[in-house]
């Protein structure tokens, strides 16, 4: 049994699959609090819904990508792993959008993650404080990850771009997965400063712009 927010089809706003026709399943429960979240009734309990159910309810929408997000989705590891697996064996790609603080271990190696790493000034939190190393991401998730995955970061400000731009280098993240997308923060850092800085930069990483936000506005909920 999964504990379910909500159930659309839409089209995929960002990252590498963005604008294809893709269902989102929103699972409940988020153990962050991004200083930016658009979600934040996904923090609830949700409605109990058994995997089944949810697969089929995903078949009829007819789209051949599904994006299982939250909240933090892999809080409900089982379940959660059972539903990607489902959402498989019907035929779909699946996306798992996740924050990477929690354990990926056990997700089905056919499954895209969208590690989503959080950046101190996204969580309001200082780069040297023990709350940050301790919440913010499960390293281990590294070595998790495969080559047609990508790696996201929300970006608050400058500062919050120099810390994404040391993770990259430091670990490496370019030579991991397919694709590093770098996003500004709708209301906090203006697109075309972080452009020019990657220019500057040189950066081998893909400006990510939540192009659902400009489609149906930055506040509305289920599209
Ligand atoms: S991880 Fe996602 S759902 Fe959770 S607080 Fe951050 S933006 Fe919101």
């Amino acid at each position: 049994m999964l504990r379910l927010i909500e159930l659309f089809n839409s089209v995929q706003g960002e990252g590498s699959h963005a604008g294809l026709p893709c269902s989102f399943v929103r699972l409940a429960t988020c153990n962050l609090r991004c200083v930016y979240c658009d979600t934040p009734y996904s923090f609830g309990d949700g409605e109990p819904q058994d995997v089944k159910s949810i697969v089929e309810r995903v078949v009829a929408f007819g789209s051949r990508h599904v994006c299982v997000t939250g909240g933090e989705p892999m809080l409900q590891r089982e379940g959660c792993i059972a539903l990607m697996q489902g959402l498989i064996e019907s035929g779909h790609t699946v996306l798992l959008e996740t924050s990477g603080a929690v354990s990926l271990e056990g997700v089905p190696d056919e499954v895209v993650r969208i590690m989503d790493v959080k950046t101190p000034d996204g969580l309001g939190l200082s780069e040297s404080s023990t709350k940050f190393t301790r919440i913010h991401f499960d390293y281990e998730n590294l070595e998790r990850l495969r080559s047609h995955d990508e790696v996201k970061f929300v970006l608050m400000g400058r500062r919050d771009y120099e810390w994404a731009r040391s993770f990259v280098a430091e670990h490496r993240i370019a030579e991991r997965v397919k694709h590093v997308l770098f996003s500004p923060s709708f209301h906090d850092l203006p697109a075309r400063d972080l452009v020019s800085w990657i220019l500057e930069d040189g950066l081998p990483v893909r400006l990510n712009l939540q192009t659902h936000k400009y489609i149906w506005g930055p506040d509305v909920q289920g599209v």
